[in-house]
């Protein structure tokens, strides 16, 4: 375990040692004088972790190996909520953000084994009280661009209405794994496919999915387009990444228009669409305690 400095204490303490007294009194009147963490963003466009707090403190940074991961604590910052964690590629793993005991935050980079870290090449920098950001090596960012998905965001502009996961059907009323995720579009707005592939289905189906187009991928993984109120494409056409293969709708069992999205990575066992997609930002919403992209 070794220690990578960020930048001299000195008149940092008082600060801490007053923080550490607010939050004390805090009992009477709580959060209102707590510290927070205020934003976290890893950005993998250029490998910069960033984070903000309400008041400025000294975070600690350290370097921990089997497996290799990067710590950041932060002393005298509350994190309201549970702990939540981005799977977000290969070099760099994950993201996660928590508080590890009663009076400390604790955000954590999960990387890769095979990432070997020098301590020395890791700087936590302020630039402004509060404001604090740490460069990763270039090796990590190497690993990362190597290894980008090949997914991209099937629809333009659009919000996720519905997460994948447990929940129960809007129509049915049942509990059921929604296995794709929803983007709430109008009718009409363009389906682009996610990879490059070959059309495996193309058209109605009975299974509530109503227009679907399924296109299966070099790597042996599908991704699925359901609701669709137009398809372009036809069975064994060749698709590159981006193009238009349908339009939005809200055919099958669906209760408005949006784009129903599943990637199964062996062709048949659907996961998390947005762990597979291609990243450029992961940031951490406070007020909903989960990442967005
Ligand atoms: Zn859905």
């Amino acid at each position: 375990m070794q220690n990578f400095m960020s930048r001299s204490l000195n008149t940092r303490l008082l600060s801490l040692t007053l923080c550490g007294l607010t939050s004390s009194f805090a009992i009477a009147t709580p959060t209102a004088q707590a510290n927070r963490l205020e934003t976290f963003v890893y950005d993998l466009t250029d490998s910069t972790i960033a984070f903000s707090l309400k008041n400025d403190i000294e975070p600690k940074g350290t370097v921990i190996n089997n497996p290799t991961r990067i710590v950041i604590d932060l002393p005298g910052i509350i994190y309201q909520g549970p702990t939540v964690r981005r799977r977000v590629g290969r070099g760099v793993q994950s993201v996660r953000v928590g508080q590890v005991d009663a009076n400390t935050t604790r955000m954590v980079v999960e990387l890769s084994p095979e990432v070997t870290l020098n301590p020395q090449d890791l700087r936590l920098k302020s630039s402004q009280p509060g404001r604090w950001t740490m460069k990763l090596p270039q090796s990590i960012a190497a690993i990362d661009l190597n290894s980008v998905s090949n997914f991209v965001l099937p629809i333009t502009g659009a919000a996720i209405s519905s997460g994948f996961g447990w929940r129960v059907h809007p129509i049915t009323g049942e509990r059921r794994l929604h296995k794709g995720v929803d983007f709430a579009a109008p009718t009409g707005a363009p389906i682009f496919a996610a990879a490059d592939g070959i059309v495996t289905y193309a058209g109605w189906t009975n299974d509530g999915y109503g227009n679907v187009v399924e296109l299966r991928h070099d790597n042996g993984a599908v991704t699925l387009y359901a609701h669709t109120n137009k398809v372009y494409v036809s069975k064994g056409q060749v698709i590159n990444r981006g193009q238009a293969i349908a339009e939005v709708g809200s055919t099958g069992r669906s209760t408005g228009p949006h784009l129903h999205f599943e990637i199964q990575p062996d062709g048949r066992t659907a996961v998390d669409p947005m762990d597979y997609l291609q990243l450029r930002q992961v940031t951490l919403d406070l007020a909903s305690n989960s990442f967005k992209d």
